[in-house]
């Protein structure tokens, strides 16, 4: 079958000049993973080269760029999903590690476990063979001076501005079929130490069956785990399955009453992407941007932000 890539840089505010280094994210991403899916690679290493190039820039919320803590430290979340097997690899509150993506995968792969957090996470790199990085590598200049004003003003909002967030996140089919998803995060500036939100969570920030569809979500952590959005987006494409729409449509009606269910039941704002098993896009947001990518049924890469 064709292969299909959707990819996101996170659903908030982005000010006017942030959204020309968005767009560019976004491409770079489809370029990496589209490079391994066109010559028949698996939707898993799609996913993770496109959300590699996502945690290496420094505009999106994740791996290098993320936002600091309210100690001023990164700690990073990730998630991967295999959409055949159900099974997923995450990791949480990791400070250590340059791309989070790849240490999520490990997991999912070579341990008997779904979920890693903290210090166990990162001895667990090690034993993986994964370097670790010093945490500094991971703090950008801009983020480290929006923490200092939160810390001298007090945290409000408006320090956020042009920084609030940008998690990013991949899902992909492949020639095979296979459907893949994952997510990686910083998480949201100035949280509690140790606190994790919905990004690396099964279900919550991201979400893979091969016989509904993959998701990868973004937004207000708290609100996204009240409604579970992944899985309530991926349970929408199961039901709309069955319904008169086009496949067309019905990714993109998915993807906006998962968005709905989040305004409305979890009081957040946030947004969404997802591929149905045809590889068919969906994606919505509720907040005023959210910048994502996808490849269209031309094979042409289509950014909007
Ligand atoms: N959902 C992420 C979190 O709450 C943040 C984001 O997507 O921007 O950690």
């Amino acid at each position: 079958m064709r292969p299909s890539l959707i990819v996101h840089g996170g659903a908030w505010d982005i000010p006017d000049e942030a959204v020309a280094a968005c767009r560019d994210g976004m491409r770079r991403a489809l370029e990496a993973g589209w490079a391994i899916l066109s010559r028949g690679g698996a939707a898993l290493d799609a996913v993770e080269a496109a959300i590699v190039v996502l945690e290496d820039a420094p505009v999106f919320d994740a791996g290098t760029g993320s936002h600091l803590n309210l100690d001023g430290r990164v700690e990073c979340d990730a998630i991967v999903m295999d959409g055949a097997t159900l099974r997923a690899g995450a990791v949480a509150a990791v400070q250590r590690i340059r791309n989070p993506i790849r240490l999520a995968r490990k997991v999912m792969e070579n341990s008997p476990h779904m979920m890693l957090v903290g210090e166990g996470a990162e001895r667990y790199a090690k034993d993986q063979g994964m370097a670790w990085c010093d945490p500094e590598e991971l703090v950008t200049a801009a983020e480290r001076a929006a923490w200092e004003r939160c810390r001298e003003e007090m945290h409000a909002a408006e320090h956020h501005r042009g920084h609030e967030q940008g998690t990013v996140g991949a899902v992909a089919v492949d020639r095979e079929g296979r459907l893949a998803a994952g997510t990686s995060t910083g998480g949201t500036c100035c949280k509690l130490p140790g606190r994790v939100g919905d990004s690396p969570l099964i279900g919550c920030g991201c979400y893979a069956d091969a016989t509904a569809g993959g998701v990868s979500c973004t937004g207000h952590g708290e609100a996204i785990m009240k409604i579970v959005m992944a899985k309530t987006a991926a349970d929408n494409l199961r039901r709309l399955a069955d319904s008169d729409e086009k496949p067309a449509e019905l990714a993109m009606l998915a993807a906006r009453e998962a968005v709905r269910v989040l305004a409305e039941r979890g009081r957040g704002t946030g947004g969404l992407i997802l591929l149905d098993p045809g590889g068919n896009p969906g994606y919505a947001f509720n907040t005023p941007r959210m910048a994502y990518g996808l490849v269209d049924a031309q094979g042409a890469f289509l950014t909007g932000v």
